[in-house]
């Protein structure tokens, strides 16, 4: 590789990727909860090799009937065929540890939001890795730039930010971390158009631009609930109907999983030092309880009967 002269004079080489733009075909996905079997589902669908990675073979089992059957789902809705559907689930393999990753383009890191997992994950991921491939972090609002620094390859670390659920969702945010080169940018951003997605780009800033808005709202709604002023039931009739969102603010918290929102309200309370932010003492209270929300069958509902009951 020949040596080039960087702006200050000083002998650098140029990273390995430089001006590569070699396509992108296997992916690796660590955690397969609610986000990991998401991206895995839409990323097999598009025609990608996908190898899947959790904490126990079970969680990846799990996921992969659950991806499953949200394929059989969009074949009787007519969204995919059947062959569409075999093909994709063909494409899913599943990985013991990281040496099953070592092959692959992009790794996808959609772990639990908590910002010393993910520094464990990448410190134990990297040494399998090709030199050139990806990492890219699926974190709600923990800082890309910090993560970036758990991992050998800042310049070829980046956000992608997919909503959930990710079938259905139309957006992935791309945050870049400060060391994050540009041809790391259009390759991640080609790829999310492979995806049939649309990007939108956010600075690195604590919970992005989604997560930024839509969780204050959400602990709003929950201090709401908190001080007595409305029930589960009223609170989200209020937000559904008065200010037509799809789903109330309660409702969409447990769908997200309450852990999640707490985690982000944290970042938030903590990267931005400003009091607004702070989680409200019933989140908390419903974590420290393991109500977690729809993943745990309660949360600010009861899932475990035949309809959604408010707990509260
Ligand atoms: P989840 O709880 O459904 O799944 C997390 C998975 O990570 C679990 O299966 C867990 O076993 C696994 N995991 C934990 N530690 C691990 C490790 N060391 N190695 C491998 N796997 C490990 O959570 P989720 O909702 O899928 O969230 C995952 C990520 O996606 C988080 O960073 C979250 O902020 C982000 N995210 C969540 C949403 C949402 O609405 N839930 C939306 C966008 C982004």
């Amino acid at each position: 590789m020949d040596e080039i002269v960087g702006a200050k004079g000083i002998l650098t080489e140029p990273s390995p990727q430089e001006n590569d733009m070699t396509p992108i075909r296997k992916i690796g996905i660590i955690g397969s909860g609610q986000m990991g079997n998401g991206i895995a589902h839409v990323i097999a669908l598009a025609g990608y090799d996908v190898v899947l990675t959790d904490l126990t073979k079970e969680k990846v089992d799990k996921a992969i009937e659950l991806i499953d059957r949200n394929l059989t789902r969009q074949v009787a809705s007519g969204k995919i065929t059947e062959e569409d559907r075999k093909q994709a689930l063909s494409r899913i393999t599943y990985a013991e540890n990281y040496q099953g990753l070592s092959d692959a383009d992009m790794v996808i890191e959609a772990a639990t939001e908590d910002e010393t997992v993910k520094r464990k994950i990448f410190v134990a991921l990297c040494p399998f890795l090709k030199p050139e491939a990806i990492i890219a972090t699926n974190t709600s609002s923990i800082s890309i730039t910090r993560l970036a620094a758990a991992t050998d390859r800042p310049e070829r670390f980046i956000g992608l930010h997919f909503m959930n659920p990710v079938p259905v969702m139309e957006l992935v945010e791309m945050i870049r971390g400060i060391a994050t080169e540009d041809v790391t940018f259009a390759k991640a951003r080609e790829f999310v158009g492979t995806l049939g997605k649309t990007t939108a780009v956010s600075e690195d800033f604590p919970a992005f631009m989604v997560n930024r808005i839509l969780l204050p709202m959400i602990n709003e709604a929950v201090y709401t609930l908190y001080e007595g002023v409305g029930s589960v039931d009223a609170i989200d009739t209020a937000m559904r109907l008065g200010a037509h969102h799809p789903m109330g603010p309660l409702q969409l918290a447990d769908f997200i999983g309450l852990d999640t929102c707490l985690s982000i309200m944290q970042v938030l309370y903590e990267g931005l030092a400003d009091s607004k932010y702070r989680p409200c003492p019933l989140l908390v209270k419903y974590v420290e309880a393991g109500w977690l929300g729809r993943k745990t069958k309660r949360g600010f509902y009861d899932y475990r009967g035949e309809k959604p009951m408010p707990t509260r």
